[in-house]
């Protein structure tokens, strides 16, 4: 090859090389961009939060670890940092926030002996901060484990034929999916014990699987986790701004008449 030919593919290379990196660098501006447009958008929509009462609910804690990670990090770890980030972007926007713990406890009265009696008195505490406080929203934030390790994505569960709970499970879904960029998972129903029980709009997050070695890094790197809790609330944001749910939503709603009240039997599922 001449040396005047050898040149100009030379040239060219760093031509191509140039323009790739130009498209990369438009490609993530573009997405940072979004990004940011995203985040003024939910932050515009915020005032819809104010003096609404949010339960956030840490899954698990005390004697109850949760699901445990290769690392030996365990769900109560994970479920407690992500819901007080959550907590306090709750709160900035003008909510009104209920955590049902705060330290790594779990709500059964120390007096009570037995692991499934004390996982029980847990629970119903859980659903009776909800209740009681006749919250708007209880969101409870969980991690999942499965023994396929390549099973990954946070996908948030509802109650089934609840509309209200559907409703922000849709909303807090579909923010995670365009915050995260690392599911295209959809929401659903299953029948928890606190979905249940609670007679609001309720939603159980799965932030993530612990059993994958890759997303195990993510749930405990803080970056990550402020970046699950910002979708998380993001979801709440719009729920709120765009389904205008009624304020707080009394007792008898669709979800206790069609699954609680025909339930004789209480079952204690936990996510
Ligand atoms: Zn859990």
């Amino acid at each position: 090859m001449s040396p005047v030919i050898l040149k100009t593919i030379k040239i060219r290379k760093r031509y191509l090389v140039a323009l790739v990196l130009l498209v990369f660098l438009s490609f993530y501006l573009t997405g940072v961009q979004s990004d940011r447009a995203e985040r003024q958008a939910v932050e515009a929509m915020s005032q819809a939060l104010a003096s609404r009462v949010i339960v956030v609910d840490p899954g698990h804690g005390g004697v109850e670890p949760g699901v445990v990670g290769k690392s030996g990090v365990q769900e109560k770890e994970i479920t407690l940092a992500v819901s007080k980030l959550l907590a306090d972007n709750l709160a900035r926007a003008g909510a009104m926030v209920l955590m049902t713990r705060e330290t790594d406890g779990d709500l059964s009265d120390p007096a009570t002996a037995g692991l499934t009696a004390k996982k029980r008195e847990d629970l119903e505490r859980r659903v009776a901060v909800a209740n009681d406080n006749r919250a708007d929203l209880y969101i409870s934030v969980h991690v999942n484990s499965f023994p396929d390790a390549s099973r990954s994505g946070a996908r948030v569960y509802y109650q089934p034929g609840a509309i209200q709970g559907g409703k922000a499970g849709r909303h807090i879904q579909s923010e995670i999916s365009q915050v995260l960029k690392n599911t295209g998972r959809q929401p659903a129903e299953v029948d928890y014990y606190i979905t249940r029980n609670t007679s609001m709009a309720a939603v159980v997050v799965e932030a993530g699987y612990i059993s994958n070695e890759a997303e195990e890094k993510l749930l405990l790197d803080p970056i990550y986790q402020s970046k699950l809790a910002w979708a998380i609330y993001a979801g709440a944001v719009k729920y709120f701004a765009v389904e205008n749910p009624p304020v707080q939503d009394p007792p008898g709603n669709e979800k206790v008449i069609q699954t609680f009240k025909e339930q004789e039997k209480q079952i204690l599922k936990e996510p």
